[in-house]
């Protein structure tokens, strides 16, 4: 049977069970694909034996009567995610060599439920990045092109390996995590779903930290029905971190009801950018009417502090980074630089981080250093942490009022090309974030949904802002958005 790389979770689950196909031939299928698809540049380290032997398992829990949905269905892990005996290297110089010890807990119920692991994917170095190109493997490909134009695009980041396999058809579904967008962008650019569970929704043990007030695991998929199944196995309560909340994971899939009628969602007017291009704005009212046709009350809302954001974001993350980086200093983990005579511990961690980091890890580390240091401390990072509570108690107010999501564009733009940023002011790249940022801020959870097609041809995303908790809710109203918009397209083979 061919082309069974290209099923959902959901159709794979069925066939599964209904004995129509075994999960080693949807594996096989998966390898396949893989094999054919390194120019993608999406899978950075292949585990094909690890693969087919969770897949004669699967297939041995499936004929016994296995009951979860995840069971047999064959996944690309994102590089963050630490494997056990699995190069996690984060994209970057400094891990070369580190196979960890250990499995992180997203991962760990993944495979106790069943789920295969095709290899490790793609992604910006310690997830710093919005297009993929800060990896130390070199940069991921949108499967996506303009048009007749063969010039390669981002697939968006720092999840671009992840987002480039799904939409893709090299695995069924993908991990990603998400700290400022690293899930909904590559994701909008790609034509995928991609979920950001509320903060605490999955535990961030054994995922290599970014910045860990803001960092989240999540599904990068192919409806949003699978981001529903595949959040159930990542999420729950882990006394390993102890962000990670206590409380029971319920069924999302059967919150899938597709009935939003008496929904109300609100559309922030401080979304509504500057030179925000035509087709974006367009695809944002075409969105705001699929839902109202289905039964949603739409109401205009105010979000006052979205404009510092951006700003905010870019003091507190990079802040977490410096912190959570200084661990990499040549003794621990990973590479260490070669010393020359005389050469102490000082010279040996200034070689290490300063031939292990890439620019923009180094950028992230000498901000961070910068807006924590004695003099600065209150005038950045301070006053950045109160910016963040007031972005976040504007949420705390529409939601009080009564709206039940919020409504707004996933990215600015589509898929760039690649190298087209490179000589550009990096704040030029961090404006990419400017839709997604707001939430981490506020530790909300976020959905972004392919709705439409660009004028060139390609992917563009809504983005659906839920309530703490209520990834059901949310997953319900995103499947009405997904079912009206009706996105079918599929990136042409070209790899
Ligand atoms: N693009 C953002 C950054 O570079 C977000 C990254 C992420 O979500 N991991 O920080």
């Amino acid at each position: 049977m061919s082309d069974l790389s290209k099923l959902t979770i959901a159709e794979a689950r069925d066939k599964l069970r209904a004995g129509e196909v075994t999960s080693t031939e949807l594996t096989q299928a998966c390898l396949d694909e893989i094999e054919k698809a390194d120019s993608l540049g999406a899978f950075v380290h292949k585990t094909p034996e690890i693969a087919l032997k969770q897949a004669a398992a699967a297939d041995a829990r499936i004929q016994g009567g296995a009951e979860n949905p995840m069971c047999g269905i064959p996944l690309g892990i994102k590089d963050l995610f630490c494997t056990q005996g699995v190069p996690s290297q984060a994209a970057s110089a400094i891990l070369d060599g580190f196979n960890p010890e250990y499995e992180s807990t997203v991962t760990t119920q993944l495979w106790q439920a069943g789920a295969i692991m095709l290899g490790k994917l793609n992604m910006d170095e310690f997830a710093m990045g919005s297009s993929n190109e800060t990896s130390t493997y070199g940069n991921a490909v949108n499967p996506w092109r303009r048009g007749n134009d063969d010039a390669a695009l981002t697939p968006g980041g720092s999840s671009g390996g992840s987002a480039s396999a799904v939409a893709a058809d090299l695995c069924l579904a993908a991990t990603g995590t998400d700290t400022g967008g690293s899930i909904r962008q590559p994701a909008a650019f790609t034509g995928i779903t991609g979920l950001k569970p509320t903060y605490g929704r999955c535990s961030r043990w054994g995922i290599v930290a970014f910045a860990s007030s803001l960092d989240q695991a999540g599904p990068m998929t192919k409806s949003v029905r699978d981001a529903a199944i595949m959040l159930r196995v990542m999420a729950g309560h882990d006394p390993k971190d102890s962000t990670s909340a206590d409380l029971p994971v319920p069924d999302f899939e059967a919150a899938i009801t597709g009935d939003i009628r008496g929904k109300t969602i609100g559309i922030p007017k401080e979304y509504r950018m500057e030179g925000m291009p035509a087709e974006i704005e367009k695809l944002w009212a075409d969105g705001t009417d699929m839902l109202r046709d289905a039964g949603a009350k739409i109401v205009d809302i105010s979000l006052p502090h979205t404009k510092y954001a951006l700003p905010t974001y870019y003091v507190v993350a990079p802040a977490e980074a410096s912190s959570n980086l200084a661990r990499y200093d040549g003794v621990r983990f990973g590479h260490r630089a070669s010393l020359s005579q005389g050469d102490g511990i000082t010279e040996m961690y200034e070689k290490t981080r300063a031939e292990g980091f890439g620019a923009e890890v180094q950028r992230r580390v000498m901000i961070g250093t910068y807006v924590l240091s004695a003099g600065f401390y209150d005038a950045y990072y301070n006053r950045a942490r109160k910016v963040r509570t007031l972005i976040k108690r504007d949420f705390d107010q529409v939601f009080s009022d009564g709206v039940d999501a919020i409504l707004t564009p996933a990215t600015p733009s589509a898929a760039f090309g690649l190298g087209e940023m490179a000589n550009a002011d990096p704040v030029q790249m961090y404006l990419n974030d400017v839709f997604t940022v707001t939430v981490n801020l506020a530790g909300l959870p976020g959905i972004s949904v392919p709705a439409g097609l660009d004028g060139q041809g390609l992917p563009l995303g809504l983005q659906l802002i839920g309530r703490p908790w209520e990834e059901g809710d949310l997953l319900n109203i995103a499947h009405s958005l997904e079912d009206a918009a009706g996105f079918v397209a599929k990136p042409t083979v070209w790899w």
